[in-house]
């Protein structure tokens, strides 16, 4: 490529190196055992439509990482592809009216040059893609050896149901005020017959995040979702002499206020409730149960709303203290929490408190708090305190009492310790068409029989109408739906709802260590080689939805012998969000940032450098247009500096030394800095250092041996960066193909160090304090290092401080008033 002018012209450069990568294979990985392998993966992603520029910011980040310890010697694998099945892409196929399947695959290919023009190092050959049958025949292959396990199972359960999607949501997929994740409409309840995963088999091992890197954030949402709670059970008498059950269990996390229960209340849900409704109580009763059907989840459980409930006319009994208290229900007790029913503590309970006011119910405090003297408490008291109003238990701390009340309920019968968790199983059954078909079969005759192995892929029928109806498409496609039972060989029907496509994503990253592997999901060995993930990027909106999914699978997969690792992801970085126009970009916004016509104008390089540049990688920052032109620019001068000829003219040795310092330093601190994935601070020091080799250059103050070889280095350096652009320079400077074959620089670590002075500090002119520090320390740090020390505080402590003196790289010079 010499022949070319000697202008930077990224748009001629950019194609031809990615052409000549892409034939040589440069990028395809093999196992190799005597390198340490390092799974660099980032999320792929749905295939709605083109890659806007927030697709970029996942991306070319991660890319530049993978090529850092790719440079550093690692055996990277940095695979790409794409999530295919699910509701964005049949959504959009029924808005443009084309089949899901033409219209995802048209976005698969336009995406994929898409990709291929940012210019990372994914390794095509082993790209996946989750709607075409070699992918989902093993997803489907998953799903029965889930069945197999006992953590696969089919319930009918009270279902989230968005009206406009048609579909069923899980709950994770119901956001903010009890809204449609992906469209927003309030989302209501329905009954249905759903296949489950027996994820909360799993429940303790998922709350424990112990061995992994991953954001604490991402951490607390995962707890807070599977929300363990410590407490007890406890059985109330129940003394109606029509009703056969003789107690009602309740859950809480306070054992210890027990003697403070003045009511009881049940969700109005609970079975019991018609059964403990007395004739009186009827009518009302009735009104308020239809009342609450019209509420959703989110309103029910809404802080601060004015309590409601109806009394049911029955009273349980209160083991402890033999005292009676009225049954009532309310909405803010669900069926589905505990066993939906609470033991109303008023005095130490919000909501309780609230329920009792409104009411006219008793309060009474049985946990004092510190130096409380009997009067009525103004608010719910919720700490701990010592026992009051509580029989044999007064004056425990409440501590104490809560172990003694625990012993004596198990002693006498009466309850147990327990633990309860929020999470509920994953609901995997959709009523959509875009999606794995369920492998399982109804028989009348053998009832369900899963599809035997060998009859795998359950292809999804191209011919079906895939419109939401609230039914699953596929129930109306004959040919689908009618099939023989594989034990009788008698008439049977297929299962009609498709796979939740989180259950695709829970496993795709298994696929890309042995993408052509026909006779099983994956290699054995390969899988052995390359996982875990080491580092996985992307979006923390996946928190306790893929995140946690994945997790999930991966312990179910061990639990089976198909894997032998127990998490999928070492370490975990969510990056942050690109904002345009002081909003987060979105189509409906009509804010969305193509990166095409970047790329055409100022190169893929420069849309990469910038989106770096841009912020923090975890915080992302706001998208300008001048930006990405400076940007451009400093490449250009880049290209200038290697491009044009230097001559040394004065070979001045301080000079020499300083620029193999700031060249060692800078070696140093943008390896630290893509270490740690700070990628905007590791672009300002490049930037820095090329500034100054424009100041020597112009001088011509080193020698031309040490000139070329930190060009060499500068070079190195910005590879992960500017692909293209170190490649052309690379070729030009006279090396041979390719740079990203090359080692990552190593800095000479005497070079690098910073020069240290003696820096000593005086105080009305005596000397009482000596410290070595960095040469480049300026007067702000100087002045405030010196007050900061132990002994000059000591001084500055009992007398008024008036002046502080800098002299330069000598003295600190501090004047107190005595
Ligand atoms: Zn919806
Ligand atoms: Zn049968």
């Amino acid at each position: 490529m010499a022949n070319m002018a000697q202008k930077y012209n990224p748009h001629a450069i950019e194609k031809q190196w990615q052409q000549k990568w892409a034939a040589d294979h440069i990028y395809e990985v093999e196992e190799d055992n005597k390198r340490t392998k390092f799974y660099a993966l980032t999320m792929f992603p749905y295939t709605s439509g083109d890659l806007h520029i927030g697709h970029w910011y996942a991306m070319a980040p991660s890319d530049v990482y993978a090529r850092f310890k790719r440079m550093q010697g690692y055996n990277v694998l940095h695979p790409m592809g794409f999530d295919a099945f699910g509701l964005p892409a049949e959504n959009a196929a029924i808005n443009h009216g084309i089949h899901p399947y033409n219209w995802t695959m048209r976005n698969v290919e336009n995406m994929r040059q898409q990709l291929k023009s940012m210019g990372a190092i994914y390794d095509w050959s082993r790209e996946v893609i989750t709607c075409l049958p070699d992918y989902y025949k093993w997803t489907q292959w998953f799903f029965l050896k889930l069945y197999d396990a006992g953590l696969a199972y089919r319930a009918e359960a009270p279902v989230n149901w968005c009206p406009k999607c048609q579909t069923v949501l899980a709950n994770e997929q119901v956001v903010g005020e009890g809204l449609c994740e992906r469209c927003s409409t309030q989302v209501t309840k329905k009954e249905l017959e759903q296949w489950f995963f027996r994820i909360t088999k799993y429940a303790e091992e998922l709350l424990d995040h112990s061995c992994l890197d991953w954001p604490e954030r991402i951490k607390t949402m995962q707890r807070n979702w599977v929300g363990k709670s410590e407490g007890a059970e406890i059985s109330f008498r129940l003394e109606n002499e029509n009703i056969e059950q003789k107690q009602i269990k309740v859950f809480t996390t306070r054992p210890d206020t027990i003697f403070g229960v003045t009511f009881f209340l049940l969700a109005p849900e609970h079975p019991l409730v018609p059964k403990l409704t007395t004739p009186e109580c009827k009518a009302e009763v009735g009104k308020y149960i239809a009342w609450c059907r019209r509420q959703t989840e989110y309103e029910r459980l809404a802080l601060g709303k004015e309590k409601t409930g109806v009394f049911l006319g029955s009273y349980v009994v209160n083991p402890l203290n033999e005292e009676r208290v009225p049954i009532w229900i309310t909405d803010y007790v669900l069926p589905t929490y505990g066993t939906g029913a609470v033991m109303a503590v008023p005095a130490h309970d919000e909501r309780d408190l609230e329920f009792a006011k409104k009411f006219k119910l008793p309060v009474r405090t049985v946990i004092a708090p510190p130096s409380w003297t009997g009067e009525e408490l103004m608010e719910a008291y919720t700490d701990s305190g010592t026992m009051a109003n509580s029989g044999e238990f007064n004056g425990l701390p409440s501590e104490k009492g809560y172990k003694a009340i625990c012993d004596l309920l198990e002693a006498k019968g009466w309850g147990k310790r327990t633990v309860i968790y929020r999470l509920r199983d994953w609901l995997i059954s959709r009523q959509r068409y875009w999606g794995a078909p369920i492998p399982i079969i109804y028989c009348d005759k053998c009832g369900v029989i899963p599809v035997p192995e060998n009859n795998l892929p359950v292809m999804l029928p191209a011919d079906a109408e895939f419109k939401p109806t609230g039914e699953s498409p596929l129930k109306y496609c004959q040919s689908f739906v009618n099939t023989t039972c594989p034990k009788c060989s008698g008439i049977a029907r297929r299962e009609t709802d498709t796979m939740d496509t989180f259950m695709c994503s829970s496993w795709y990253f298994l696929r890309y260590t042995s993408p052509e592997m026909s006779d099983g999901p994956f290699s054995d060995a390969k899988v052995k080689y390359w996982l875990p993930v080491d580092l996985y990027t992307g979006g923390a909106e996946h928190a306790v939805m893929h995140l946690f999914y994945t997790r999930f699978f991966i312990k179910a997969l061990r639990d089976m012998d198909l894997l032998d690792f127990d998490e999928p992801f070492a370490r975990l970085f969510n990056q942050g969000t690109i904002i345009y126009r002081g909003d987060k970009m979105s189509k409906s916004r009509g804010n969305v940032i193509a990166p095409d016509e970047y790329v055409t104008e100022l190169g893929a390089d420069a849309v990469r450098g910038y989106l770096m540049f841009i912020g923090p990688w975890d915080q992302g920052g706001e998208w300008n247009d001048r930006g990405i032109v400076g940007v451009s620019r400093w490449l250009n001068r880049v290209w200038t500096l290697a491009t044009t000829d230097y001559s040394s003219r004065v070979n001045d040795p301080e000079t020499e030394k300083e620029f193999l310092h700031l060249t060692h330093k800078t070696i140093k601190e943008v390896t630290a800095d893509l270490e740690r994935l700070r990628f905007n601070t590791m672009l300002a020091s490049l930037m820095e250092f090329s500034n100054y080799l424009s100041k020597i250059k112009e001088g011509g103050m080193v020698s031309n041996s040490i000139w070329w070889e930190t060009i060499d280095y500068l070079l190195l350096l910005l590879a992960p960066t500017a692909p293209h652009l170190s490649e052309e320079l690379w070729a030009r400077t006279g090396h041979s193909y390719t740079i990203h074959n090359q080692p990552w620089p190593e800095y000479d670590q005497k070079l690098a160090k910073e020069e240290e002075i003696t820096l000593v500090i005086q105080i009305n002119g005596k000397l009482r304090d000596k410290l070595l520090v960095p040469a480049s320390i300026n007067e702000v740090e100087a002045k405030e290092l010196a007050l900061s020390r132990e002994r000059v505080k000591a001084y500055i402590d009992v007398k008024k401080l008036t002046r502080v003196i800098y002299i330069p790289k000598r003295v600190v010079n501090i004047v107190v008033a005595s």
